[in-house]
């Protein structure tokens, strides 16, 4: 309401919903639900994310997100000619993972669709708890959520794999793009930039193409969609959360949006064009010398991160590496140095 006269849906006149900046006005629920699934609709076909006879893992965290993403592809099975399951990683988050999977495992239910769940323990033997202790002696030089994040993209991919996926569909809104894209940018990350677009390239043994059909949705609109598609899920927000360089950024970018409506677009489209510039894609084209998944480097980062949080591992990792020492990077002779002399 404002000054007693209610708002009113642009194309019917009925009760506002939410307001859309790029229209310059407000939305029933009715007319944004449909809005919602004609942009998420034409995004994968224009695309082409989906292609039928395609199996599609839906990547759930148990947010809202990535359950409207599940509810929303399984809906369209048919109509896209597709299967679509649910894959979920199992972090070891006392306190939260254990209520995000019940959501998870209930709405899966619902729906009809398997989810398939990779936990840390069984892939990396510890749990992300277990590793934030070891951070934590070592003064957080990475953050809890820079090798969580890892882990979980090796995990899920895994996951996906093992279960005949050809798309690993996530559930990442413009945000979320924006967000990553401000951090690469700060951290002078051009590779990082030239690999976060809509989908990755298909073709790469090992790699299971990732595809973002909400990719130009904003969460306001992911979470709102959620909510009127009656989508719950527990309130809690994982403890690490507070070291994340994102919190900050998406504060950051938040405050600048509700002052310019355009601001978040903005972002979207300077990114885009710096991709053109240096060239989308990011492929990775050799496979870990130590794990023998698919690897833009020598060492892969899970396995170097499992080399900094477990010396045995480390030890491991170096003797696969020794002959090719000097053809490694500065970063995983240096990890490797230190795990082998402490
Ligand atoms: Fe992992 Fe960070 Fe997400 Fe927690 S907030 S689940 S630590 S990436």
């Amino acid at each position: 309401m404002s000054g007693g006269k209610e708002l009113r849906c642009l194309v019917c006149g009925g009760r506002a919903l939410i307001y859309q900046p790029y229209l310059g006005g407000y939305l029933c629920k009715e007319h944004f639900v449909e809005w919602f699934e004609k942009t998420v609709w034409e995004t994968i076909r224009r695309f082409r994310l989906i292609e039928e006879g395609d199996r599609v893992a839906v990547a759930v965290s148990g947010g809202k997100d990535s359950l409207a993403l599940l509810s929303l592809l399984s809906r369209w099975r048919e109509r896209l000619g597709v299967e679509v399951f649910g894959v979920a990683v199992d972090e070891g988050i006392k306190g939260y993972r254990e209520y995000k999977l019940e959501a998870l495992r209930r709405l899966a239910e619902e729906l009809g669709v398997e989810v398939y769940v990779g936990g840390f323990r069984e892939y990396l033997g510890f749990t992300l708890d277990e590793a934030v202790e070891v951070l934590a002696e070592r003064g957080m030089e990475f953050t809890p959520c820079s090798v969580c994040g890892v882990f979980r993209r090796y995990i899920m991919n895994r996951v996906a794999r093992e279960h005949g996926a050809t798309k690993l569909a996530t559930g990442h809104n413009l945000d979320d793009e924006v967000q990553v894209y401000v951090m690469n940018i700060l951290k002078a990350h051009l590779e990082g930039i030239a690999r976060e677009g809509i989908a990755t390239l298909s073709g790469e043994e090992g790699l299971v193409p990732r595809i973002k059909p909400f990719y130009f949705v904003r969460e306001k609109e992911t979470l709102t969609y959620a909510l009127v598609k009656g989508i719950r899920t527990p309130f809690v927000e994982c403890p690490y959360v507070v070291y994340a360089l994102r919190h900050e950024v998406r504060h950051w970018i938040n405050e600048k949006a509700s002052r310019e409506g355009e601001f978040k677009y903005n972002l979207l489209a300077s990114k885009e064009a710096l991709r053109g510039l240096i060239g989308g894609g990011g492929r990775t084209t050799r496979r870990c010398l130590v794990c023998g998944e698919p690897s833009s480097k020598l060492v892969c980062k899970t396995c170097l991160f499992r080399a900094y949080l477990d010396r045995e591992y480390a030890g491991r990792v170096a003797e696969k590496v020794a002959p090719l020492w000097d053809r490694l990077d500065r970063e995983t002779r240096s990890i490797l140095k230190r795990m082998l002399k402490e």
